[in-house]
């Protein structure tokens, strides 16, 4: 048996580093379009990431649809343009970015802020100060912005603040000061027009959220399921966003894959789903082998509660770059189907058969982002242990995570082990993802089946030939069992299901 001698500790951003050249290296993450230089804020998934990232995809199906009261949905991306400026994401979808005259670098104003350290923003505020102590409208929003939370940010998205602060501050990247231009909306959404014709009559938007498409439905849901509050819909594919910064890998991309759920309410049970919801997501992660030490949620304080919220939270993990979301949880009242129902001038009441009352139900929202989850649950998964003197990186996804769930190994390629071990491939094939290794020392085909994430190896040896066992590797304590060929398939559904 192989003993685990030391856990090595990296630091952060090397952690990061080695994730994304594994994730290359072996097949998880590519970026898009690589030999011509990469499309910024898109990736492709390799081998073992598109397993890994339908198996996060096919847990969340289950445990989200495998109820009596939520139902699935596949609605199309392109959609009726007034279905966005109902949602407001014509209107609001914006992010206020800034461009340096002097250099063409574009920042996104909160990004900005993040990368200005506390000394250098206490200064520049200072500077500010000066400058406009002869306004005494200006004076008061500046001393506004210091009951919230982040004077400086608030400070930059003041229209009237905002460009003076900008002068104030050296450019990131070129290091000139005062060549900021003024913030200005970016909307975030992609246009493309249907139909042959280019003109504005065509334009239409690639989703940025998948969530449109389910408000839409819902009445078309409720009949055709006979379902009665509460229920919810639950939905899972693509979405675009012209993301600014596309730093931190899969973190914010472009293009990037949406797992949302919709749970709609009697508005007087708000409370009690919220919570509901809050707990049950949470659960999902754990469930799923995600170390707790690193999940929190982050309540969003009501000043910064999102136009359509009454309550919100976000999941967090804490990604080697630092804590960032995973996934949304809101309370959206009547919001979207009230605007709907006011653009398309279409009734999406609810008849409630009980008491006889037609009203707009409330909506639960949980949003996780598949992609973002697939980052975070592959981070989670990043081990590098020295075992006898030798570095092994392995991923420890949770067996309904793994790419592979098992690897057919024959000691040798002779005396019959090969074709035991072919037999074995062929029979487990037809259940799981497996794969067959014949090539070099055994040793280092467990270290490529543990950098792959693979739980078991299973090993053809001399024992196999004498009383048809085979040995079963587990990947994280490396010990060893001996199991009947006969049960192998039985053992690895049950190792699987835990
Ligand atoms: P952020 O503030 O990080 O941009 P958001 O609050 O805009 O996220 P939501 O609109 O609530 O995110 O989207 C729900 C989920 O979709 C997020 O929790 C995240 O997992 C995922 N998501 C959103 N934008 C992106 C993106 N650009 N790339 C990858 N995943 C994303």
């Amino acid at each position: 048996m192989e003993i685990i001698i030391e856990k090595k500790e990296n630091n952060r951003s090397e952690i990061l580093d080695k994730i994304v050249s594994l994730a290359k290296r072996r097949g998880f993450v590519f970026q898009s379009s690589e030999i011509y230089g990469g499309l910024n804020g898109c990736w492709d998934y390799g081998p073992l990431g598109v397993e890994l990232l339908r198996n996060i995809k096919e847990e969340w199906w289950k445990w989200m649809t495998f109820r009596e009261n939520i139902e699935g949905l596949d609605a199309s991306i392109l959609m009726h343009p007034k279905v966005w400026e109902a949602s407001g994401h014509v209107e609001n979808f914006t992010d206020p970015m800034v461009d340096c005259k002097q250099c063409k670098a574009r920042f996104r104003i909160d990004i900005l802020s993040e990368i200005i350290n506390d000394k250098k923003k206490k200064k520049v505020l200072e500077e500010l100060r000066n400058s406009i102590i002869e306004d005494s409208k200006l004076v008061d929003k500046f001393t506004d912005a210091f009951q919230t939370e982040d004077p400086f940010s608030t400070i930059l998205e003041d229209q009237d603040l905002s460009m003076k602060l900008l002068q104030e501050i050296n450019c990131p990247q070129c290091g000139n000061k005062g060549t900021f231009t003024s913030a200005r909306q970016f909307n975030l959404m992609f246009k493309t027009f249907i139909g042959p014709v280019e003109d504005s009559g065509a334009v239409v938007y690639l989703r940025p959220e998948t969530a449109q498409g389910i408000f839409v439905n819902f009445l078309n849901v409720q009949s055709s399921s006979r379902q009665k509050l509460p229920f919810g819909i639950a939905q899972l594919g693509k979405a675009f966003r012209n993301e600014i910064n596309t730093k931190n890998f899969l973190f914010r991309t472009r293009e990037f894959e949406q797992m949302e759920m919709q749970f709609f309410v009697k508005p007087t049970d708000d409370k009690k789903w919220y919570d509901y919801w809050k707990d049950e997501r949470l659960q999902w992660y754990k469930n799923l082998g995600m170390s707790e030490n690193k999940l929190r949620y982050h309540d969003h304080p009501k000043d910064k509660l999102a136009h359509y919220a009454k309550e919100a939270t976000d999941i967090e993990y804490e990604f080697p770059f630092g804590w960032g979301e995973i996934e949304g949880i809101h309370n959206r009242t009547d919001f979207d189907l009230s605007r709907h129902e006011e653009f398309s001038g279409k009734s999406l009441k609810y008849f409630d058969e009980e008491s006889k009352e037609k009203f707009i139900p409330y909506i639960i929202e949980t949003s996780a982002g598949a992609s973002r989850s697939f980052m975070a649950f592959l981070t989670d998964a990043y081990y590098e242990e020295e075992v006898k003197g030798e570095m092994r990186s392995v991923l420890r996804f949770h067996p309904k995570l793994a790419p592979i769930k098992a690897a057919i190994l024959p000691l040798v390629n002779k005396d019959g082990m090969p074709e035991i071990s072919e037999k074995i491939e062929k029979d487990l094939r037809k259940k799981f993802k497996v794969f067959y290794d014949d090539k070099g020392a055994v040793g280092r085909r467990y270290r490529r089946q543990d950098e792959a994430g693979t739980p078991f190896c299973i090993t053809v040896d001399t024992q196999t030939l004498e009383d048809q066992t085979v040995t079963v590797r587990d990947r994280d304590s490396m010990e060893q069992v001996r199991v009947q060929i006969d049960n192998i398939s039985l053992y690895l559904t049950d190792k699987i299901s835990l």
